[in-house]
């Protein structure tokens, strides 16, 4: 098994470089991976976080008047993709691992198959809500909250499998991370019953929190303020997205309900095109990055969404 990614937080005197990565979309190839990760790789991540996304419902005209209902997985492979990135660039690797669409058999599958191929590092993950009903449904017979997916991992890492009659059971040794929110969860009534929420996955077991993306250090800080006077004591890693099109102002805060700070927002709306938008982005990803190192996070995690070339520009001028 690998190394774990909270030995890594606990044992590092300098701030670290990471990143997320989404599977390309369904019929590329690996090397859409490694166009993600290889100009990456010079600022040396201990781990790379690969996300889940789960099967969507979409309606397909197909006469006038007529829709036909198709169930599309745009993005699979979550489990084979991290295991040609740890054996590829020989680091650990994050697999999400979502309630959204698994069973709870088919969650402890996928978690044996991770063991079995030699991850023990997992991100616990409700899922989003489908675009089209913006509602949360759980799979029948599976998890409704991350919480629950901590719940069954810990099971497992004590050998407490769900078929209570198998012969032979080995215990997991899975290190398991969760998502906060430094403006809290779209759908929680306020930060504190949001604090709250995310306090029972770490009484669970889970090790580390990995944030949603912000654009100001104050809701950082004051969000990571707030954990530690709930009890919450666990690293908690702030994730930075740059924007990188002009679009983006409204989609971000849309989507995720993240508030864009007033001097971004000129900035962006003073910009000719989506390159100049970019440079602007990249900036103040720049400006927010060494600002967390003073304040002494121990990783500086960014989502990249398959685009590299932005990331890199951050990364060269911030580690
Ligand atoms: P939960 O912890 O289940 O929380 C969801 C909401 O329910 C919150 O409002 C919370 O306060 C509340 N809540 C929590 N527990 C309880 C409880 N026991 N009872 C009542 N209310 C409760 N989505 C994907 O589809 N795939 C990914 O790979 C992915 N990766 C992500 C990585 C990060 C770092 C982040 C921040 C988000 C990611 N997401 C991903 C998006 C995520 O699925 C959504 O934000 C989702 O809506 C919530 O996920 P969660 O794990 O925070 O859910």
């Amino acid at each position: 098994m690998g190394i774990k990614v909270i030995d890594l937080l606990n044992n590092t005197d300098k701030t670290l470089f990471s990143f997320e990565l989404l599977p390309p979309l369904k019929g590329e190839d690996i090397e859409a991976i490694y166009y993600t990760i290889d100009p990456l790789m010079e600022f040396n991540p201990p781990y790379i976080n690969v996300t889940y996304h789960q099967e969507e419902v979409v309606y397909r005209k197909v006469k006038e008047n007529l829709l036909e209902k198709r169930t599309i997985w745009k993005r699979p492979g979550t489990v084979a993709i991290s295991a040609s990135i740890k054996y590829k660039y020989k680091v650990a690797v994050v697999p999400h691992i979502i309630c959204g669409g698994f069973t709870k058999e088919e969650t402890e599958n996928a978690l044996l198959d991770l063991n079995f191929l030699g991850m023990n590092n997992v991100l616990a993950i409700r899922g989003d809500a489908p675009p089209d009903t913006k509602i949360f449904i759980p799979e029948k017979g599976g998890h409704h909250h991350a919480l629950d997916i901590v719940k069954q991992i810990m099971k497992l890492n004590k050998g407490v499998y769900l078929d209570e009659e198998l012969e032979n059971k080995k215990s997991t040794s899975f290190s398991v991370g969760v998502a906060g929110y430094p403006e809290k969860h779209p759908e929680s009534p306020n930060l504190d019953s949001d604090i709250h929420f995310l306090k029972k996955k770490i009484d669970a077991g889970a090790e580390y929190i990995v944030t949603q993306m912000f654009f100001d250090n104050n809701s950082y800080i004051n969000f990571v303020e707030k954990c530690r006077k709930a009890g919450i004591k666990v690293p908690i890693i702030p994730g930075l997205k740059p924007i990188a099109a002009l679009s983006h102002i409204n989609y971000l805060s849309k989507t995720f309900s993240i508030d864009i700070p007033d001097a971004l927002v000129r900035e962006i709306l003073k910009c000719k095109d989506n390159n100049q938008v970019r440079k602007v982005g990249i900036e103040w990803a720049v400006q927010q990055s060494k600002e967390l190192i003073k304040y002494g996070v121990p990783v500086l995690h960014y989502y990249t969404m398959g685009k590299p070339d932005n990331i890199r520009k951050i990364a060269e001028q911030v580690f």
